[in-house]
């Protein structure tokens, strides 16, 4: 439960994603709340790339990020690819800005260059842990003088980096959801803040540019809980306002530890988009990671999302990542989407399995194939194997297959050779599942068994230990290729 009554007026959020790899599931949550957020107080919410971190930072990132946020149908007001009133909403182009800032800590002595070299740091930090102390490293630098600094780097011009005097008092913020929280930062050492006054280092640059973009509330991640008080703490240097802040509890596999490869869980959201996971279901899913209506109801569209949402009911504790959860909101979006449309949606899988060939004419054709499967299906990627059989020239089974408990072989020769007999009387206009319905029933309810000559059609036509039922198949494959497939079975068994 939130603990403090929030500000609503004029919000602005953000989500900053440093572009580093694929959208991440728990980055597209936190995009999530944000957008929800700023809907409900009529906000603005902006998209702000944190890329400081130059080698591993690509723009390529950024685009599969911002594309994958508006498949999930997530949108801001301003960002890189939108600008707005606060641009460059890309850090490697704020440089400009980042150096006034670094230059007033630097002025005030609120910041000041250090020249110890990785080995010396490493060193102090090892020889601390062997004591069993905090690997916190005590830089002298700060006490040079400023034409010491000058000379340092007259000789060695790409030496050095910019380090906070972090002081060292105890820090407080009030989290919207967990309450008060206190760091004691003097745990926390000189940090460094910038590598020279073009490269600020992320802490720094997002303190600023919160404070630029005028940002009133950072919604983020329980994993940054331990930068906030080195923002507050830079904030108070740089004598700017920090937001309100609000972390999201971590999001954790079914054994309650962080949500790691180890799980096997996927995190990508490029990956759920390719195993044919609808935005719809993940949505759905990613907002219940962390939040919950405080009633049963478990479907929620996002127009449903903006009414209900609220920052009142954000839990503390982890968020279980739960699979089944996902594949049973997938399913339910598959079985209300217009058949059109998911046959649509399934005809890329179908064409990259070698099944079709691309092209919009198929839906008609494919659209009742997929019908018989919408019902079950869980992901899109499923298809490909449910419905391959109706694309097989010749399909490939064991004559074993055909054989329904307690049926020997003649006898099963003899209901084959009666059901394309029977079948082959059905005149081409007729044909249709109900039709075959109608004509078989009746000899399968004179058999006794209905499985003697159900179970045998169903895999004459499909070649499936399980598939959707024999009637709809070969309403579907129509009278020539269900006849021919029927004709198949019977020399398969009569093969030696
Ligand atoms: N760039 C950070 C990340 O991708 C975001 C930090 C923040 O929201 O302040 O995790």
């Amino acid at each position: 439960m939130a603990s403090k009554k929030i500000t609503t007026e004029n919000i602005r959020v953000r989500m900053a994603p440093s572009p580093t790899g694929p959208l991440h599931i728990g980055t597209a949550r936190t995009a999530l709340f944000n957008f929800l957020f700023a809907k409900k107080y009529n906000g603005k919410f902006i998209l702000r790339t944190e890329d400081t971190d130059k080698e591993r930072s690509k723009i390529e990132w950024e685009e599969g990020i911002i594309n994958g946020l508006h498949w999930l149908g997530i949108d801001w007001d301003e960002g890189p690819d939108k600008g707005g009133a606060f641009e460059p909403y890309r850090q490697s182009q704020r440089t400009r800005i980042y150096k006034k800032y670094i230059e007033k800590l630097l002025a005030e002595k609120n910041a000041y260059w250090c020249f110890c070299s990785q080995e010396e740091i490493e060193a102090f930090k090892q020889e601390r842990l062997s004591m069993g102390k905090p690997p916190i490293y005590k830089c002298h630098c700060s006490g040079l003088k400023d034409s010491e600094v000058l000379e340092k780097q007259k000789i060695q011009p790409t030496a050095g980096a910019i380090r906070f005097k972090t002081p060292k008092i105890e820090v407080s913020f009030e989290d919207l959801t967990r309450g008060k929280i206190t760091y004691d930062g003097s745990l926390f050492g000189d940090m460094v803040i910038a590598k020279n006054l073009d490269e600020p280092l992320y802490n720094f640059a997002c303190v600023v540019d919160d404070f630029e973009m005028k940002i009133t509330h950072v919604i983020r991640g329980e994993d940054h809980i331990s930068n906030t008080p080195k923002q507050i703490l830079l904030a108070l240097a740089l004598e700017i306002k920090s937001p309100e802040f609000l972390h999201l509890p971590l999001i954790l596999g079914p054994d309650k530890a962080k949500l790691s490869k180890r799980h096997g869980t996927t995190t990508s959201i490029e990956d759920y988009k390719k195993q044919g996971y609808l935005p719809e279901a993940l949505i759905n899913f990613i907002a219940f990671l962390g939040w919950n209506p405080g009633s049963k109801e478990e479907i929620f569209l996002m127009d449903a999302l903006e009414k209900e949402f609220s920052i009142e009911k954000i839990q503390k504790s982890g968020a279980i990542f739960n699979a089944q959860k996902l594949d049973f909101l997938n399913g339910y979006f598959i079985r209300k989407m217009p058949l059109e449309k998911l046959t649509e949606l399934c005809l890329p899988y179908l064409v990259e399995a070698g099944l079709i060939n691309r092209g919009v004419e198929e839906v008609s054709k494919i659209a009742p194939m997929v019908a018989l499967y919408q019902e079950r299906l869980k992901k899109l990627s499923e298809i490909t194997e449910l419905i391959d059989f109706f694309f097989v020239k010749n399909l490939e089974y064991e004559k074993e297959l055909l054989i329904w408990k307690g049926i020997g072989e003649s006898e099963l020769l003899s209901v084959l050779d009666n059901m394309l007999k029977t079948l082959s009387n059905i005149k081409e206009g007729e044909w249709s599942k109900e039709k075959i319905n109608e004509i078989i029933m009746p000899i399968a309810n004179e058999i006794g068994d209905r499985g003697k000559i159900l179970w045998p059609m169903r895999v004459a036509l499909s070649g499936k230990k399980a598939s959707a039922g024999p009637f709809e198949i070969a309403g579907v494959l129509g009278k020539e290729k269900t006849l021919q497939r029927i004709k198949e079975a019977i020399e398969r068994l009569q093969e030696v």
